[in-house]
């Protein structure tokens, strides 16, 4: 019997054509498809257009129709594929990580560089190896296919703007490689027998990214406007001593401000505790830290627990809750 798989279209670069402003999505996932008649060998597909944007104009809203879609066939299918923009597909993989919890079956992110009508483009390898990905045995949660990946969808970051390897697996390996149509596997994602779908969440969460110089104002107004900030700092982390931020971040958190501190460095995350400039943020018991989490799913996971949390003490344990092997830090151990 073949896998029944649900083909979600979102739009992205991958569905888009050339219009006078420039590269539209505009091509339904049945025409994609069409591209790859060849994954008809491996399953059964049937198609869903759910939205037609560019990933730029996706956020929160979408991303619960992405996890109500996936819900409402969720007994009627083995897998789900969804095709996306690549800029903001980090954040959708993240977001749906905590939108549906243990799911037994895979849900894929995909999607190109490059249009699926261009002959140079990447979608049709990226369709093929997502499909299969879909219809395995074994694979389960959501993951981004991209480029002959397989990365967990809380580990995932868009590295290249241009070049077809565009994502990179954060701080945590590939859990398994397409070459030449063969999926190599390394780890097997932990599932439930039945997945946890949750549906709200709470946009209101802010990033501040510092600079040499960030003026104390904007974290002032960033700190009040929002329900939880993330702070993006330096290595390892920390605040400059001057202008008054340490004191800044501390009153808001002993107020209930949700306040995340994280590294704007890439790889190896923070650790609040070694520099004078950040131990007296990681001993206030107010202030949490991403540790080894990646800054998208900091920003989706402080979204999805804020609706569920009704204590400082409940933003604290979720957050530090591991949820997809989005965060491994020894710290918390
Ligand atoms: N701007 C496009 C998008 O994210 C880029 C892409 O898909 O590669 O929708």
């Amino acid at each position: 019997m073949k896998k029944r798989i649900l083909f979600i279209g979102t739009g992205g670069t991958i569905a888009s054509e050339l219009s006078r402003g420039g590269l539209l999505p505009g091509v339904g996932p049945e025409q994609l498809l069409s591209y790859v008649p060849d994954v008809a060998e491996l399953c059964e597909v049937e198609c869903l257009q759910l939205y037609e944007l560019d990933s730029t104009d996706i956020g929160p809203a979408h991303w619960l129709g992405m996890a109500g879609a996936i819900r409402e066939n969720y007994g009627d299918f083995d897998g789900f594929v969804i095709s996306h923009g690549t800029d903001t597909m980090a954040y959708t993989a993240a977001a749906m990580s905590y939108l549906v919890q243990g799911s037994p079956k895979p849900i894929i992110l995909t999607g190109a560089q490059k249009p699926i009508g261009e002959d140079a483009s990447d979608s049709r390898t990226n369709l093929r190896d997502s499909f299969r990905c879909a219809a395995a045995r074994g694979m389960h949660g959501v993951c981004i296919v991209f480029n002959g990946r397989v990365i967990l969808g809380t580990r995932a970051r868009k590295t290249h703007t241009k070049s077809f390897d565009a994502f990179t697996s954060i701080n945590y390996p590939n859990i398994a490689d397409v070459r030449d149509g063969q999926l190599i596997r390394y780890i097997t994602p932990y599932c439930q027998s039945e997945p946890r779908f949750y549906g709200r969440l709470n946009p209101n969460v802010a990033l501040l990214k510092l600079i040499p110089g960030t003026r104390p104002e904007l974290l002032e107004y960033m700190l009040r406007s929002s329900d939880a900030l993330i702070i993006e700092s330096f290595g390892v982390g920390g605040l400059p001593h001057g202008g008054g931020m340490h004191a800044l971040v501390s009153a808001a958190a002993a107020a209930g401000k949700t306040v995340v501190m994280t590294t704007q460095v890439q790889n190896e995350g923070s650790d609040l505790a070694v520099y004078a400039t950040g131990r007296p943020l990681s001993e206030d018991g107010g202030i949490l830290e991403a540790y080894d989490m990646t800054t998208e799913c900091a920003v989706a996971k402080l979204m999805w627990l804020l609706p569920l949390a009704r204590t400082g003490e409940d933003i604290r344990r979720l957050f530090y809750t591991p949820v997809s092997l989005d965060i491994l830090t020894d710290a918390l151990h």
